[in-house]
C-alpha cells in the first residue's frame, strides 16, 4: 500500500516534524493555509474519518490533545485556533490517512469555504 502521509510517519518522505510519539506524528503542511498550519496524524493508517472504530476513540483524542498542545507551544491558546478533520470529497480530503489541521495565527472566517 502506497499512502502519502505513512511514507511521512515512517520518514520515507522529508517532512517538517515538530512533534512524534508512538502513537501520532506532527508536521508542517507543504502548502500553509495560515501562519501555523500543522497537520497532526495517527501512525495507525486509517483512510477516513468514515473508518473510525470505537477502539481508535484512545487514538483519534491524542490527535486532538497534540493539536492543541502544539497550539499553545505556538502561542494560539488565547487568541484561537481551528481544527479541520475533512472527510471525503465535499470536504475537499486530498489524503486518504486521516489527518487533523491545525491553523492559527490569522482571523478565521464562518461559515467555511
Ligand atoms: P486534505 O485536503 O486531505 O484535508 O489535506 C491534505 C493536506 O496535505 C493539504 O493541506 C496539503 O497541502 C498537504 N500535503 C499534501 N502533500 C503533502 C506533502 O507531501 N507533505 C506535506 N507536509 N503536506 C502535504
Ligand atoms: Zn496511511
Amino acid at each position: 500500500m502506497s499512502c502519502l502521509f505513512c511514507n511521512i510517519a515512517q520518514k520515507k518522505i522529508p517532512a517538517t516534524v515538530v512533534y512524534e510519539d508512538e502513537d501520532v506524528v506532527a508536521f508542517k503542511d507543504l502548502n500553509p493555509q495560515a501562519p501555523t498550519h500543522i497537520l497532526v496524524i495517527p501512525k495507525k493508517h486509517i483512510s477516513t474519518l468514515n473508518d473510525l472504530q470505537p477502539a481508535d476513540a484512545e487514538l483519534i483524542g491524542k490527535v486532538i490533545l497534540t493539536a492543541k498542545n502544539i497550539a499553545g507551544e505556538n502561542g494560539h491558546a488565547e487568541g484561537g485556533y481551528r481544527l479541520v478533520l475533512n472527510c471525503n470529497k465535499d470536504a475537499g480530503q486530498t489524503v486518504f490517512h486521516i489527518h487533523c489541521h491545525l491553523l492559527g495565527g490569522r482571523a478565521m472566517h464562518w461559515p467555511p469555504g
